[in-house]
């Protein structure tokens, strides 16, 4: 029997556990590639919508590449969570440079804080998915817009043809609009913003955005330095018997005696 869950943006529907045959589609390198995975895997444990919350379906199965990226997130946590409990382990090294020992962490993953879609940004994401932010530095208004499963697909190509631009190219996809500014010069405006406005623009995107907070807080055992790190995800997220096997060799093989 599957589980109804309830996605950041109000979308609605029921999930089941993965399945053995899903092994396909995480093993799959071409799909990893393209960044295909993720759709495949939820497209598969995605039984039924029964609310589409700001998603229009006209009558057609849901198509994941239109979901916004925190609803599709959170339906993979709770696809995980479903097959094999909440409980996420894994391995990270410290970041003290004095210690640098291999950190073993468990995390509930039910305890990751969800940030729903404010009725605000619901609006306009129905209009379009357009948002509004003013530049302070620039004095200028700009329209950006929230990133769904394609642009999830498309962006480490974006990144991957100028990285020494990530920066750059990220505001350049996601502005749609500079106020008073010839579309064919978007790219050089925001080459020229103050990194000032940049990093509040950047605040801003997340803060009309919907999803998980994966920043979870750590302590080392053996230095005691706590430290935040970004949620890793390792094969243990979706095979995590193997993973736990794994590390209970490890263990065994480095005690002494
Ligand atoms: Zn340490």
């Amino acid at each position: 029997m599957g589980q109804v869950i309830t996605c950041p943006s109000g979308l609605t529907g029921r999930i089941r556990g993965m399945k053995v045959k899903e092994e396909r589609v995480l093993t799959d390198r071409k799909l990893a590639r393209t960044g295909g995975q993720v759709d495949e895997l939820l497209a598969a444990c995605w039984e039924e919508t029964l609310d589409p919350g700001p998603y229009d379906l006209g009558g057609r199965p849901l198509d994941w590449g239109k979901v916004l990226q925190g609803d599709r997130f959170f339906a993979l946590l709770q696809v995980r969570a479903h097959t094999y409990g909440a409980t996420y382990g894994f391995s990270v090294g410290c970041r003290a440079d004095s210690c640098r020992a291999k950190i073993d962490w468990e995390l509930d993953l039910a305890s990751l804080p969800v940030r729903p879609l404010s009725d605000a940004s619901r609006a306009a994401f129905l209009d379009g998915n357009r948002f509004e932010a003013t530049l302070a530095d620039a004095g200028k208004k700009v329209w950006f817009r929230l990133l769904t499963g394609d642009d999830e697909r498309k962006l480490p190509a974006v990144q991957r043809a100028s990285p020494e631009r990530v920066l750059s190219s990220m505001l350049s996809y996601r502005v749609l609009e500079v106020d008073g500014v010839d579309p064919r010069h978007k790219r050089a405006f925001l080459e020229d913003l103050s990194l000032r406005d940049a990093d509040a623009l950047l605040d801003e995107l997340d803060r009309v955005d919907c999803g998980v907070d994966t920043t979870i807080e750590i302590e080392c055992p053996t230095c005691l330095l706590t430290q935040d790190i970004e949620l890793p995800f390792d094969r243990g997220f979706f095979l995590p018997g193997r993973e736990r096997t794994r590390r209970r060799l490890e263990r065994i093989s480095s005690s002494p005696g």
